[in-house]
Order: C-alpha cells, then sequence, then structure tokens
C-alpha cells in the first residue's frame, strides 16, 4: 500500500454500460485508483430501449446506485407486477396472443441515454479520460504492471487493466492473437472478431402520444408485447415512464449465421425494406411501422463464440469484450453489470493487493465464464424459437415452454451466491500460491494451471455443436 493508502490501480478500457458500472462499483472500496480511458468525447449511449430484469435492478441497488435508477425506471404495471413479454402470433391477419411470460419482479425498462447518464452519476469525480483510443497493451511481467498505448501517442499504466471496450475490443484482439502465437494455433484467431447472427435490426424510440393518436388503445401504450412470425419478430415495450415505446425489430436469415457480413448485399437501410418484412401482420403492427417508427437505423446483430479465456495475467476482458450476446434474453447490458457486481466485490476485499490482483481476475473468470456462456447460448436458441425455426417449430405450447426453459436461469442462479463462492475460492488459491516471493512474479500455472478444467480447442467444437 502506498503512503497515501492506495492498494493498487486499475485502468478501465470503454465507458459503456460495463465499464462506468465496474468504476462505480470499485469507487465504494478504498484504496482503489481508477481510471477509465474512453474513445470517444464524452459517455454516449444509442436512442434505444433497452430492459432489464430484477437480478439486475437488485445489483444496481447493492451498488448504491438504487437512487439514480428509481427515478428512471419503468417498471411493469402493478396489476401485472411479474410481466416480461405478452407473445403473439403476428405474422396474420389476425394475431393471437400464445404465452405470457412472466417471472418475479418482471421487466423494468429505460432509455439508454438515461441508463448510461445513472452510471456516471456515481463515478469518482476526475476518473474519466476521454478521446483515448486504446491501441495496444504490454504486461511487464518483472515489475506488475500494465502500460497502455493510445491512438494519440500517449500512454498510461497500471497494476490491471479491465478491457471494457465493447464486442470488437482491442484487447481481446492483441490477447487472442498472442495466445495463438504462443501456441501455434489459428483457432485461438476465431474468437477476435465477432461473428454475424444473420439477424438485422431495426431501432427507435417513438413518444407514446403518437401511437395513441393512430390506436388510442394500442396494446403497447400499457405492455411489453413480442410480435412473432417467421424469421421476424419485432418487440415493442412503454419506456420513459410511459410517455415513449422502445422498439426493436428484427428479421433474419439463418443460412447466414457465422458469415462475414457483406453490406453491399444487404437492402439500404430504409422504411420501405423495415416494412418488407411484415407484410401481412396483424394491424397493431401495422400501425407501430406505418405511423409511428418513421426511418429507423438498422444495426446487424452480432455476437463472440463463446471464449474459452477472459483473463490473461493482469488484463481481463469483461462486458460485451468478454461475452457479446445477441440479445434474445434481454441480458447483455445485464451480465455486465453482473461482472462489475463480480469484480467489484472481489477487488474490493480488502486481501486483494497489487501482487495477488491476478488471482481476483482468475476467480472473477472461473466464476462468469460458466454463467455467462450458458446465457449466450439459451439466447442464441431463443432467436430461433421467436421465429419459430427452433425445436418447436411453430407449435405455441412448445414455443412457450421453452422460452420459461431457456429463460429460467434469470430467477434460479443468484449473483450473490456466485460472489460467494468466487471470494471463497480466491482466499484458498492466495494461501496456496506463492505468488509474489520477492524475487520471482506471479505464474498461472502456480494457481492449478488451467483452473477451468476444460481445453479451449474443445470449447471451440462446443460451440459448432450448438450450430447444427
Ligand atoms: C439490438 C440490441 C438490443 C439489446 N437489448 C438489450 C436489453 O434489452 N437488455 C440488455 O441487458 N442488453 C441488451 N443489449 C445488449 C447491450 O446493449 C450490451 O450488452 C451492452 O450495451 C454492452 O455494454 P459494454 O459496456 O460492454 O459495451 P459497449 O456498450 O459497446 O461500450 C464499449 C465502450 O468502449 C468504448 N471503446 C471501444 N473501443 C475502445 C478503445 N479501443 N479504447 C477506448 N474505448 C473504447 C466505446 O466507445 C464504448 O463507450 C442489446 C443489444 C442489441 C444489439
Amino acid at each position: 500500500m502506498t503512503e497515501d493508502g492506495q492498494r493498487f490501480s486499475i485502468a478501465i478500457i470503454g465507458g459503456g454500460i460495463a465499464g462506468a458500472c465496474l468504476a462505480g462499483g470499485l469507487a465504494r472500496h478504498p484504496g482503489i485508483k481508477i481510471d477509465i480511458y474512453e474513445a470517444t468525447e464524452a459517455f454516449a449511449e444509442i436512442g434505444a430501449g433497452i430492459s432489464v430484469w430484477k437480478r439486475t435492478l437488485d445489483l444496481l441497488k447493492k451498488l448504491g446506485m438504487e437512487e439514480h435508477f428509481m427515478k428512471i425506471s419503468t417498471f411493469p404495471k402493478k396489476d401485472a407486477a411479474n410481466l416480461a413479454f405478452h407473445f403473439r402470433k403476428s405474422d396474420q391477419e389476425h394475431g393471437q396472443t400464445f404465452h405470457t411470460w412472466e417471472l418475479e419482479g418482471g421487466m423494468t425498462t429505460f432509455h439508454r441515454a438515461q441508463f448510461l447518464d445513472a452510471l456516471v452519476k456515481a463515478l469518482p469525480a476526475g476518473c474519466a479520460h476521454f478521446e483515448k483510443k486504446c491501441v495496444s497493451y504490454n504486461q511487464d511481467q518483472s515489475q506488475g504492471l500494465v502500460s497502455i498505448q493510445f491512438e494519440d501517442g500517449t500512454t498510461a499504466v497500471a497494476d490491471a487493466v479491465i478491457a471494457c471496450d465493447g464486442i470488437g475490443s482491442v484487447i481481446r484482439g492483441q490477447m487472442y492473437r498472442e495466445e495463438a502465437k504462443k501456441h501455434s494455433d489459428d483457432s485461438f484467431l476465431e474468437y477476435v472478431h465477432p461473428i454475424w447472427s444473420g439477424r438485422l435490426a431495426y431501432r427507435v424510440v417513438f413518444p407514446s402520444a403518437k401511437l395513441k393518436e393512430v390506436s388510442p388503445s394500442h396494446r403497447n401504450l400499457t405492455t411489453p408485447h413480442m410480435y412473432c412470425g417467421k424469421n421476424a419478430h419485432i418487440l415493442a415495450y412503454p419506456v420513459i415512464q410511459g410517455t415513449a415505446i422502445g422498439l426493436v425489430a428484427y428479421n433474419s436469415d439463418f443460412t447466414k449465421e457465422g458469415t462475414s457480413l457483406v453490406k453491399a448485399d444487404l437492402p439500404i437501410p430504409s422504411r420501405e425494406d423495415l416494412k418488407s418484412h411484415y407484410a401481412g401482420w396483424e394491424q397493431d403492427v401495422q400501425d407501430i411501422l406505418e405511423k409511428c417508427a418513421g426511418s429507423p437505423p438498422r444495426w446487424a446483430v452480432l455476437s463472440l463464440k463463446p471464449l474459452p479465456f477472459y483473463v490473461r495475467d493482469r488484463v481481463a476482458l469483461f462486458g460485451d469484450a468478454a461475452h457479446a450476446t445477441t440479445p434474445h434474453q434481454g441480458s447483455g447490458a445485464g451480465l455486465g453489470v453482473e461482472d462489475a457486481f463480480m469484480l467489484s466485490r472481489l477487488l474490493g476485499d480488502p486481501s486483494v493487493n497489487k501482487q495477488n490482483l491476478p488471482i481476483a481476475l482468475l476467480a472473477y473468470e472461473r466464476a462468469r465464464l460458466p454463467r455467462t456462456h450458458h446465457v449466450m447460448k439459451g439466447s442464441r436458441q431463443c432467436g430461433f424459437i421467436f421465429e419459430f425455426n427452433g425445436a418447436p417449430g411453430d407449435n405455441l405450447e412448445l414455443v412457450g415452454r421453452e422460452i420459461e426453459v431457456l429463460t429460467e436461469w434469470i430467477t434460479t442462479t443468484d449473483p450473490e451466491e456466485d460472489v460467494a463462492s468466487a471470494l471463497s475460492w480466491m482466499k484458498e488459491q492466495q494461501s496456496l500460491a506463492k505468488v509474489w516471493t520477492g524475487t520471482k512474479f506471479y505464474d498461472q500455472q502456480e494457481v492449478g494451471g488451467n483452473i477451468l478444467g476444460f481445453d479451449p480447442i474443445t470449447m471451440g467444437l462446443g460451440w459448432w455443436l450448438w450450430l447444427l
């Protein structure tokens, strides 16, 4: 510990939801110097909606952010407190509700910009550095430090680096390229770039008043709905205390899953292109698309192949940089919050110091890797079944049952229990491993080598098996 009480320093690369939440969580623990390096000129999110489950809200409360979030949350209505979505078969003239998905606490929705703002309010003053685009890092084993290089030619050092730089993470790219080189194994390169799901998404938030004018009793004015059809689905839900509606409209070509996205082969994004995917769908869908959605921006839905590791020594992948998932369980940002809850509790433990930091990072990886893989896999399957391309086909009763099974983890697993078990593992390793001898620095082999007990190459194959 330094004279001013500093235990160690953490550099967070990227100030999105995951990076900001981690910084806010770490700030609650004394002695941790925190710096966020963000590539853009300010904290910023896109103009779309976002939903979270009760488990995420509970963690935000535990991270001391309740006050900021309560003001901007749109909770389920009191008479439907556990509602997530009503599912409708909508690719027909008269749609039908075929499943009501409920879970404890239901779904709470936000405007994305407000969500990020609430996280930023919890940051310590002066920790954010803007227009700092990280281009590479170096681990100095002899000093136990990581240096970071930025595009503007400047550098920074920290005792550990947490990569929150999103799905296109530069740090993940470097980490996996180095691994490929070290093992002369090109299979690690498959984790460098995200892959395309074969799906495109139009996203927008529009005023509820617009919808009310067109259709005064439209079901989306009060409740979230998922409109499902063959090869396409739409979700729409009230946000900003019901004054606006968040809309995401997906269309898919699963034969393209895993291929490179060739923009030139796609139709130009337009209102006409958007509407063309829902021709013949029920009136409620037409009302939204025709009269309210305008000409929203379009995104390609990308994800990562589940990575075999998230940590190398003093560098950890985090949030979407580690486990970007398809969005069909509304959980990507929630997983980032869970990462932040886990890592801030581990690093905040008084037993963690500059020397044994790598063990805390391994404890984070050990806890989060299987959890996040499970969600990535389930989310991908939800994408299929919402569009009647999964095992249940268009057997609506089975689709409903499958939704319940795939999303069960949301209420049956407990982040607090995961933290307790990660803390206990970390302390056990701290007492076993000779992490700092005074002459020799920490070596991962000394705390158990392949701690996860599986081999990265098999994991890669496993992922492809899910595809079949
Ligand atoms: C269509 C869609 C709908 C979704 N809906 C939901 C939902 O309802 N609920 C939910 O929980 N999740 C949802 N998600 C997922 C969620 O949006 C992401 O998981 C989440 O935003 C990821 O946050 P992040 O901070 O990890 O990454 P990002 O949001 O990508 O943030 C990364 C940050 O790092 C910065 N950065 C990038 N590179 C560098 C660099 N080299 N140096 C410095 N800074 C850098 C970026 O500027 C950015 O600020 C959805 C995703 C999609 C695509």
